[in-house]
């Protein structure tokens, strides 16, 4: 591991002026500096900053700090009554170590497992930008269906931002420009020619915490991770939903799916065959062929498409059963 100065925030303002990585709970900054994929001159210590609470908004929404870890996120009445899905994402996650450890803002920013991405032996454009993409001829089991490049298909890895993204997260950041709220769908970037460039933050920008919108009446979730063994594994393919219902009728979808995507990737095709319909497995069956029909496999990875929309197909049946 190269030198490093370390420093800590004791305010946001001078968190942004440092102008270094941002260091949380440390479940993947630490993990990557050992292994010299990231090798940041400055390491910015944030944990003392004031955003580890989870608090009700006026408007019936939920305020998450950045510096929430995991678990407690996961265990909170409120989420766990009102928001299931991102509980369920949350406990389908790594394991109980990291998620005590793990914080909503690094949960958010947390960097592939591609495997050749993590291996300074291999070309990877997201390491090194132009230095190739090792997993295009190699070993894509793991990749990404929707939203790569030529330059990238690397997926994104976490479980929380897929419920958060059909639970229509927003992003609060305080920067040196000031303070911004972007939505989480336009939060994150698709690789294109730049798959070093993963989301829109600015240099110096920090995650403050994320607001939830008040769930609507009637509103049902459920999260579905399938991966190769139960415990400590990404996702193979994983489905959020989040459902309105009214009379066996479906009258608000939002779907998003994880481990297919080269981010956390909502399915506005898939939302927009459910909605409006009576919850049945034939219209089940439509939003998951129009989910993928966009999904391009590699090599090794054609399986990705069924299995996501399997996935999708029993998340609804879940979500829908309970009603
Ligand atoms: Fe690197 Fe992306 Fe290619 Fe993986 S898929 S080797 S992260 S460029």
């Amino acid at each position: 591991m190269q030198s490093f100065r370390y420093s800590q925030a004791k305010t946001i303002e001078g968190a942004t002026r440092a102008q270094g990585m941002f260091l949380a709970g440390g479940t993947t900054l630490v993990d990557l500096m050992k292994l010299n994929v990231l090798q940041p001159s400055v390491v910015v210590d944030i944990n003392g900053l004031p955003l580890d609470r989870v608090e009700a908004l006026p408007n019936g929404g939920l305020r998450i700090g950045a510096l929430v870890r995991n678990s407690d996120l996961a265990w909170n009445a409120t989420v766990k009554e009102k928001y299931a899905v991102l509980s369920e994402a949350l406990l389908s996650g790594a394991s109980p170590q990291l998620r005590n450890m793990a914080t909503t803002g690094g949960n958010l920013l947390q960097k592939t497992r591609c495997y050749y991405y993590r291996d300074t032996n291999y070309a990877c454009n997201k390491r090194q930008p132009g230095s190739g993409c090792s997993a295009m001829d190699g070993f894509n089991r793991i990749h990404a269906v929707l939203g790569g490049s030529e330059h990238c298909v690397a997926t994104h890895p976490s479980d929380m931002a897929v419920a958060m993204m059909a639970l229509e997260a927003t992003v609060h950041t305080s920067g040196p420009k000031g303070e911004r709220a972007i939505a989480l769908d336009e939060f994150y970037l698709v690789p294109g020619s730049t798959p070093d460039k993963e989301n829109v933050l600015a240099p110096g920008e920090v995650i403050t915490h994320v607001t939830l919108p008040a769930p609507a009446a009637g509103t049902r979730s459920h999260y579905l991770k399938l991966r190769d063994r139960a415990q400590y594994e990404f996702a193979l393919a994983s489905c959020a939903a989040v459902i309105q219902l009214s009379g066996g009728s479906i009258q608000h979808a939002r779907i998003a799916f994880g481990g297919v995507g080269t981010k956390p990737w909502r399915s506005r095709e898939a939302e927009k065959a459910l909605e409006g319909q009576i919850a049945s497995p034939d219209v089940f069956k439509q939003a998951a062929e129009a989910a993928m029909a966009g999904a391009k496999p590699l090599k090794y990875n054609e399986f990705k498409i069924e299995l996501a929309k399997r996935a999708l197909i029993r998340t609804l049946e879940t979500t829908t059963q309970s009603a």
